[in-house]
């Protein structure tokens, strides 16, 4: 059975947040191979999500939780007297209802370009962000808040400070995230 895609995470698969284990979905009841490990925020939490369940929207309309925090999305503020996010609501949902997470040491951050959420590509070390440093320039040195000396030759893809990489679907940019433990 081919697996359910997701547009602002196109590596969903590879990217630790799936473990192949044989169980019943808490949501449609399935027999499935294929379980979400990443995380999900609700009140009472499911013990087997299957791939279609996130896909469809239907486990965070059954369990009113979000995969991803809608105050991490760039451009969103928690702030109720600030402007509205310029960032159409049905994307927004579509990141916290509807796209797997990613494994982070904090609270995953969700970037945006174009006014839209940018997809999810994947963990980068300094070596892979090298031919895209002029691209990420403007992380690097200010949007992560770290220094950026440091972090161009200390980033990894699974150690203490992890690279996170994301793609605009419209214009093709690179951003980076970073966080550590
Ligand atoms: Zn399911
Ligand atoms: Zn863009």
């Amino acid at each position: 059975m081919e697996k359910p895609q997701f547009k602002y995470s196109p590596n969903a698969y590879s990217i630790n947040v799936f473990k192949e284990e044989k169980g019943v979905c808490s949501v449609c009841n399935k027999g499935r191979e294929i379980k979400y490990t990443g995380s999900f925020y609700s009140v009472e939490s499911p013990s087997y999500i299957c791939p279609w369940c996130i896909a469809d929207g239907s486990t965070a309309e059954k369990y009113k939780g979000d995969f991803n925090d809608y105050l991490g999305i760039e451009g969103v503020s928690p702030d109720p007297a600030d402007p509205p996010p310029e960032i159409e609501m049905n994307l927004l949902l579509e990141i916290t209802d509807k796209t797997p997470s990613y494994v982070s040491w904090q609270q995953e951050v969700w970037l945006t370009h174009c006014k839209e959420p940018c997809a999810f590509i994947g963990y980068v070390d300094a070596e892979t962000i090298k031919p895209l440093l002029e691209e990420l320039k403007d992380d690097i040195e200010g949007g992560i808040g770290m220094n950026a000396e440091y972090l161009k030759e200390n980033l990894t893809q699974d150690g203490h400070l992890v690279g996170y990489l994301f793609q605009c679907l419209k214009c093709g940019q690179h951003r980076l995230h970073a966080d550590c433990d």
